[in-house]
């Protein structure tokens, strides 16, 4: 691309002194969302479920030329929208070449670049910034430094050149200079000291700031947006006033609203493209995958001020495809097709994500996390099978029936004794799997049902994964739905 080079033919070219002078990141990003408004089509894509809801509202503060910050437990998004942001960034933005603080060619700020022009007028020579290098981001932790976060007067730099302390010459840059001309996005702000809280609201209130007590002018042209969760965010103390006053919008976001919005988030972030292998995810294993964060959210041993991010089921995807495909693998078999069992192997990627009350802790997180995987199954056989008569199944488990539905098993064996089972293969007709199905496909469907009826205590599993009768009515009644799994042995985590 020809780009202008010096400030000679910046001036003559369309990034017109008229233009740049004026046009803050805020002007910018307000008339590049106008100019995306009026086409069709998504403004942020990949971002779903927020259309109705968080998106409007971002749109609003940005056209309202706010600095705003994003409310929100973790897994929403937050992160990514700011992200996001930079699609309202012109592509290419001139500053003077070599200025940390990506000088405008027609306003600069830093007295090295006032000098530079005067010098130079207009031969000074001009660099271009993409959008992704006008976007800043920090994760608040209570030791970010004044530092940091706006600079430090380096007493070397200043000896060596001879300039008084408060010159900017002297000024080593922190993070938000550096962000000048672009998005600084700060995660988790009440994490963030007091004092810097101060100095933040100083840049952007009045355009200069205090460096080890000496004043440092910087008008920066910064667009500021924060995230936060809401619990710490509102808890007194945390912000201070002026800062909070400062910040125009508060946008909350959310968990998806609907088990389908949370299955097209996470089939979109998923790793589920592997090569090598033909994967067929049936819609029932996505659904007890998604309906494990739901079933989570409402569960009161574990903690509601952190949430269930939604990346639980994005890792347990993941985790659940790559236990099918070991078990493709060692079967020798081409097409991958995880069942909803898989998903107690990938125990392993959720439990982390569970924040656990003392209940909670008290029963351990592999427990807790067992019955929310249960509870997910029951809940999604009922969207396939309320009001469909099981009985001929359950009666010939209650005749001593068995079935092992393990790892080690190939799908032929498998789908060979499952032909056992008298009026369970019509029952897979719901599941819309068909009796000319691939047998891995078949054995899927078959293992969701009799999953299905052992969340609902109608047949037993014991740990090998052998399916059985279950207990007895009467000894049922005396087990509470917590006693009732097995202790779980150490050498198999498997339910
Ligand atoms: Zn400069």
């Amino acid at each position: 691309m020809n780009l202008p080079r010096t400030l000679g033919e910046l001036r003559k070219s369309r990034f017109s002194e008229d233009l740049l002078r004026k046009r803050r990141v805020k002007d910018e990003m307000r008339e590049n969302l106008v100019a995306r408004l009026r086409q069709t089509g998504p403004l942020f894509p990949g971002i779903v479920g927020y259309e109705d809801s968080v998106i409007p509202q971002i749109v609003n503060a940005i056209l309202s030329r706010h600095n705003f910050i994003l409310l929100g437990l973790r897994g929403q998004a937050k992160s990514r929208i700011l992200r996001a942001l930079t699609t309202l960034l012109d592509p290419q933005t001139p500053y003077i070449e070599g200025c940390e603080i990506h000088d405008n060619p027609f306003a600069p700020i830093c007295r090295r670049c006032n000098e530079e022009v005067a010098r130079r007028g207009d031969s000074t020579p001009i660099a271009y910034l993409t959008p992704d290098q006008r976007y800043v981001e920090k994760l608040a932790t209570p030791d970010v430094t004044i530092a940091d976060l706006i600079g430090d007067i380096d007493p070397i730099k200043a000896a060596r050149g001879g300039h008084e302390l408060s010159s900017e010459f002297t000024v080593h840059y922190g993070l938000l200079p550096r962000a000048n001309r672009g998005i600084f996005a700060i995660n988790e702000l009440p994490d963030l000291a007091g004092k810097i809280q101060v100095g933040l609201f100083n840049i952007m209130q009045e355009g200069d700031v205090q460096i080890k007590g000496y004043p440092i002018r910087l008008p920066l042209d910064v667009a500021l947006v924060f995230s936060a969760n809401p619990e710490d965010y509102t808890a007194r103390g945390k912000i201070i006033t002026p800062l909070k006053d400062r910040i125009g919008s508060e946008i909350r976001t959310h968990y998806p609203a609907t088990v389908e919005e949370g299955i097209t988030i996470t089939s979109q972030e998923a790793w589920t493209q592997r090569d090598g292998y033909n994967l067929q995810i049936p819609k029932y294993v996505s659904e007890v995958i998604e309906r494990i964060a739901f079933v989570a959210r409402e569960d009161k041993r574990i903690d509601k001020r952190s949430g269930i991010s939604q990346r639980l089921p994005i890792t347990c995807m993941e985790n659940v495809i790559s236990n099918a495909e070991r078990r493709a693998i060692r079967n020798g078999e081409e097409l991958v097709v995880p069942r909803v069992g898989d998903i107690y192997s990938a125990m392993p990627a959720m439990t982390g994500k569970l924040e656990l009350e003392y209940e909670g802790e008290m029963r351990g997180a592999d427990n807790v996390c067992r019955e929310l995987i249960r509870t997910a199954i029951a809940k999604t056989y009922d969207e396939y099978f309320t009001g469909v008569n099981m009985q001929q199944i359950v009666t010939w488990f209650d005749l001593g029936g068995e079935i092992k539905m393990g790892d080690t098993a190939t799908t032929p064996e498998i789908f060979e004794s499952l032909q056992n089972i008298q009026g369970l293969t019509e029952k897979l007709d719901r599941l819309a799997v068909k009796a000319k199905d691939c047998p891995q496909v078949q054995v899927s469907a078959a293992e969701f049902i009799l999953e299905g009826l052992h969340a609902h205590k109608r047949i037993g599993r014991n740990e090998e994964r052998v399916f059985r009768a279950g207990e007895k009515p009467a000894a049922r009644a005396e087990k509470s739905f917590e006693r009732e799994e097995p202790p779980m042995r150490p050498r198999r985590p498997y339910n």
